[in-house]
């Protein structure tokens, strides 16, 4: 090695699936490494890329970080592509098939992307489910450490999917979806059938999609260590079970309350980092500063949910009747059906009087407003650990995947919620609305205080993930001695 470079921090490649979850979680553990003095570079899909330039001050925001920077590669997806609904999980799909043989190409071609003042990739950080970055990181003997970006019990669900198969859980038409899952340790008699991951509703227990997620899920141990945006006080009987089977566990979530007290101790920009993929309607902050405290519930199904224009109206209307007031995520492509993106004008007319509506928010912001008192969300895992830390309560109306399994947590183990999955009628949302904001309202907001302390101490000195990061930036460092 020559000896300039070996003066030059470790330079580490952060690879997410291209998707906003994803890239919003892995783009926090970044920060937290660039804030550590490493050299990272981020890998976006071109698609991502160009909307992130055309929306957002991502770039600019990122500027306080002198050792940050972009790799754009191909997603294989045609730009018409609506990566979003029913069609999501082709974004994995293709990544796998058309972008695993790009990156190694890539890779190889620019001498894994060393350049002056910046050494080779010392380590890659990629996305759990980015099964050829074990095959290239193998061939070519290079440190890998995978991220899964989902919560630790949907993680550990995952795991366990043979497990279920064998105790016939699925498909699970015979017993129906009530009955009660015993074989996943640490989650006895907690999940009903209907909690378990999105990809177990299938027909057939061969089904390619379920076997191709616990593939993908079970080849994690594969790495020589894996991460976790999650913390110890929040899911500490489930992280001793999948410690069992992987060589090294970091928990370090929440990202962004991490992000932002290792800002805070650097005495650095404490402004926050948004990747947006849609322009943020900023005007909704506004609007939130004319409302009384803990008064609105805000609502969003995150960046890949559609819903059809029968939900849509039910929703609507169970806002309505609540009396509550509304701060309303609709994205340009939320609405599926005959009318394509396009909200019903009624809907729109009738907001205007009891809410306010925006194509996107800057939904950090809006959950730590003061006038936030309850959101109604998909149960994302991101959105669930952004509502955790700013301690406001949730209606989780899980629309696939993980989100059954984190709803089902957040109701019945956090107890900071409730779980309406499967269920999209205008009474049982107005009821709910009225028992989150209202009836429960004190109780709820309790216990929802206590995690986001939780949360805050897990990330700040001395906290849990504040010292499970100080170890993985050590651990990475011990790749260049
Ligand atoms: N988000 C946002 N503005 C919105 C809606 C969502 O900034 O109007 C962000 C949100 O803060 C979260 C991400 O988009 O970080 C959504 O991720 P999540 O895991 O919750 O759900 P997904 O989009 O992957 O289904």
């Amino acid at each position: 090695m020559r000896s300039e470079e070996s003066k030059l921090p470790p330079h580490v490649l952060i690879f997410p699936l291209p998707a906003q979850g994803h890239m919003n979680s892995m783009l926090n553990l970044a920060q937290l490494l660039c804030l550590s003095d490493f050299h990272v570079t981020f890998v976006v899909s071109e698609f991502n890329h160009s909307r992130l330039l055309k929306h957002t001050g991502t770039h600019s925001a990122l500027k306080k970080y002198p050792g940050f920077r972009f790799q754009t590669i191909p997603d294989g997806l045609p730009e018409d592509h609506p990566r979003a609904g029913e069609r999501a999980m082709e974004i994995v799909w293709s990544v796998l098939k058309f972008t695993g043989p790009c990156f190694k190409k890539m890779m190889v071609e620019q001498e894994l992307f060393s350049s002056a003042g910046r050494r080779p990739v010392t380590c890659i950080i990629a996305d759990g489910i980015l099964s050829f970055a074990a095959d290239f990181a193998e061939e070519r003997g290079i440190p890998l450490i995978y991220f899964r970006t989902i919560s630790a019990c949907a993680f550990w669900a995952y795991f366990c999917t043979d497990r279920l198969v064998e105790a016939n859980h699925i498909p699970y038409i015979e017993n129906g979806m009530d009955e009660l899952v015993e074989c996943i340790p640490g989650m006895e008699g907690l999940l009903r059938c209907r909690d378990l991951p999105g990809f177990c509703r299938v027909d057939d227990p061969n089904d390619r999609n379920l076997w191709n997620i616990f593939n993908l899920t079970s080849q994690s141990v594969r790495a020589k260590a894996l991460i976790l945006n999650t913390f110890e006080d929040l899911e500490q009987p489930i992280l001793s079970n999948i410690l069992k089977h992987v060589p090294r566990l970091y928990t370090i979530g929440p990202g962004n309350a991490h992000v932002q007290s290792r800002l805070r101790e650097d005495k650095a920009d404490s402004s926050t980092t948004s990747a947006s993929l849609w322009p943020e309607d900023r005007s909704c902050i506004d609007w939130l500063n004319t409302q009384n405290p803990k008064s609105v519930i805000y609502i969003s199904f995150g960046s890949i949910t559609t819903v059809s224009r029968e939900q849509l109206l039910e929703f609507w209307h169970g806002l309505v009747n609540s009396q509550q007031r509304f701060l309303w995520v609709m994205r340009p492509d939320s609405v599926m059906g005959e009318d394509g993106d396009r909200i019903p004008v009624e809907l729109e007319r009738a907001t205007k009087e009891n809410g306010y509506m925006v194509e996107w928010a800057p939904q950090e912001e809006v959950l730590n407003h003061p006038a936030v008192g309850g959101f109604f969300t998909h149960s994302g895992w991101n959105s669930t650990l952004e509502s955790i830390v700013a301690g406001v309560p949730m209606i989780c109306w899980p629309y696939f995947a993980d989100q059954m399994i984190n709803s089902r947590f957040t109701s019945e183990v956090w107890k900071i919620g409730l779980d309406i999955k499967d269920i999209c009628d205008r009474v049982v949302i107005e009821n709910a609305v009225r028992e989150l904001m209202e009836v429960r309202k004190d109780e709820f907001l309790e216990k929802a205080n206590n995690l986001a302390r939780l949360a805050k101490l897990a990330s700040s000195e001395g906290g849990s993930s504040y010292n499970n990061l100080n170890g993985l930036v050590e651990y990475i460092e011990s790749f260049i001695i």
